[in-house]
């Protein structure tokens, strides 16, 4: 029986990950370790080289929104709506956010 590389539990054959070799507990926290990141990076707005954080609490997650100009039904570009996953604090961008 082989063991696992990340918690030291012997692994049998069937619930081991062929690739890396860790066993099913291991390999599906990994997994959700990356979405956790990928998650947080999304939510996380750098404006200037800079992380953009709330100016009411001082929170660094955002959800955004792409508004166009169709939405507000008035003549503007599309702007970024960045809004405060803590406080609810809406910040606008005049441009469009990549990502
Ligand atoms: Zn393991
Ligand atoms: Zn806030």
């Amino acid at each position: 029986m082989k063991v696992c590389p990340k918690c030291g539990q012997a692994t049998p054959l069937w619930s081991r990950d062929l690739r890396s070799g860790l066993c099913g507990p291991c390999v599906r926290a990994g997994a959700a370790q990356r979405e956790r990141e990928e998650r947080e990076a999304r939510e996380t707005i750098v404006v200037e080289g800079k992380p953009l954080s709330c100016p009411i609490c001082g929170h660094e997650r955002f959800s955004k929104m792409r508004v166009s100009s169709w939405d507000l039904a008035v003549r503007l570009p599309s702007m970024t709506a960045c809004s405060c996953k803590r406080c609810r604090y809406v910040m606008w961008f005049q441009r469009d956010e990549e990502g």
